[in-house]
């Protein structure tokens, strides 16, 4: 199953590609960790992607359509995969469809623009894995301490207020064309993001299965 997640940044599409890559046993795909790792190695395509990255805007899609082909060419896609993060554009959209990539379904994660505001200044990630965490809904057991690695875990540069309605504005010139986009092809779904993550892993995980 070839999987897509649509989604405001913080609507919970990295969370729920974790579920169902645990229900489904099929790689999540993010392009923004694979971004963070780039820039974290500091090579030539985390160097080119950081300014846009910390200002809030959308990495050139050539840099990132070459991520995904390259990540897709790998041996644990061939039973199907989940991405996260992209395609963000149409121009993105397009270029998968190019690759002759067959997407099953596209999950549209909804969640209203003020509760994304509240949700990403609570965000804490770890520096180390990647994995994420939420003050109130989603807290580490020690403070500042990732679960999974014990890695520090810190609020991203990206998540902080000016960049974050930076990044909606963008979602929502650029990425929620996108929806239409998949209407047209018969492949969108939506889910409404809810108060408990768990509530939202069902509907989720129903819509994969539907
Ligand atoms: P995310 O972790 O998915 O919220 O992505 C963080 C940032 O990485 C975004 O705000 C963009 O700057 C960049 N990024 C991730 N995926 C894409 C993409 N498909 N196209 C362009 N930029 C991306």
């Amino acid at each position: 199953m070839n999987l897509i997640l649509l989604g405001a940044p913080g609507a919970g599409k990295g969370t729920q590609a974790e579920a169902i890559c645990n229900k489904l046993g099929i790689p999540a795909i993010s392009t923004g960790n694979i971004i963070r790792e780039a820039i974290k190695n500091g090579t030539k395509t985390g160097l080119e992607a950081k300014s846009y990255m910390d200002g809030g805007g959308l990495v050139p899609d050539e840099v990132v359509i070459g991520i995904i082909k390259e990540r897709l060419q790998d041996d644990d896609c061939k039973s199907g995969f989940i991405l996260d993060g992209f395609p963000r554009t149409v121009a993105q959209a397009e270029a998968l469809d190019g690759m002759g990539v067959n997407i099953d379904k596209v999950i549209e994660i909804f969640v209203p623009d003020e509760k994304i505001k509240q949700r990403l200044s609570g965000r804490r990630v770890c520096e180390s894995c990647g994995s994420s965490y939420h003050t109130v809904y989603k807290p580490t057991k020690l403070e500042n301490e990732c679960d999974s690695c014990g890695g520090k875990t810190v609020l991203r540069k990206d998540d902080h207020p000016d960049t974050v309605a930076q990044r909606l504005n963008v979602y929502h010139e650029q990425t929620a064309p996108l929806k239409g986009y998949y209407e047209k092809q018969g492949k969108l779904v939506t889910v409404i993001g809810q108060e408990e993550v768990a509530d939202t892993t069902k509907l989720t995980l129903e819509a994969v299965e539907a």
